[in-house]
């Protein structure tokens, strides 16, 4: 048979933990200061879903967020797309609309899910929980808090995007 094989993307504001979410998930480590590797353009993990054998392959973006300047290369062919904001940065959270459509404006609607990272700092919080969940609602997404530091909740986004990409 053959393996299926996934281009996620991971999308939000700088800072957020993209690229730690990407690292811990593929690697196993969280670094504090996690510097993009230049020229790698994703990293990869196999996982088994339903007994069938998914590759994803998560791409990365280089830190380029911030100018609007995320090549079209970086969208092409996404299969998937995982919406990251954190929870120490309200701008990030309302950036979330902009960066659907962006993603949505490339590659169409694709499996998406909603994801509130860093909740080990929920005591710092700049945004409230029925706030998340009511975006969540209007966007129609699933929605994770995930803490990529204590490990919390990386592995279940992945799996949920596979799961829905398979059944899509
Ligand atoms: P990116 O710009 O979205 O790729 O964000 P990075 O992955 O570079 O992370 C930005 C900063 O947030 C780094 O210092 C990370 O160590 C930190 N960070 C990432 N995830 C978490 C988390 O879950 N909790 C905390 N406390 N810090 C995090
Ligand atoms: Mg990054």
């Amino acid at each position: 048979d053959m393996e299926v094989a996934i281009k996620v993307v991971v999308v939000g504001n700088g800072a957020v933990g993209k690229s730690s979410m990407i690292q811990r998930y593929c690697k196993g480590v969280f670094t504090k200061d996690y510097k993009k590797t230049i020229g790698v353009d994703f990293l990869e993990r196999q996982i088994v879903v339903n007994d069938e054998e998914v590759r994803l392959m998560l791409w990365d973006t280089a830190g380029q967020e911030e100018f609007d300047a995320i090549t079209k290369a970086y969208y092409r062919g996404a299969q998937a797309c995982v919406l990251v904001f954190s929870t120490t940065d309200r701008d990030s959270f309302q950036a979330i609309d902009s960066w659907r459509e962006k993603v949505e404006a490339e590659v169409g609607d694709i499996p998406t899910v909603l994801v509130q990272n860093k909740i080990d700092l929920l005591e710092e919080t700049l945004i409230k929980n029925e706030e998340a969940e009511a975006l969540a609602k209007r966007l129609k997404l699933r929605f994770y808090r995930s803490s990529v530091k204590e490990d919390l909740n990386v592995n279940e986004v992945f799996k949920y995007l596979a799961e829905k990409y398979l059944h899509r």
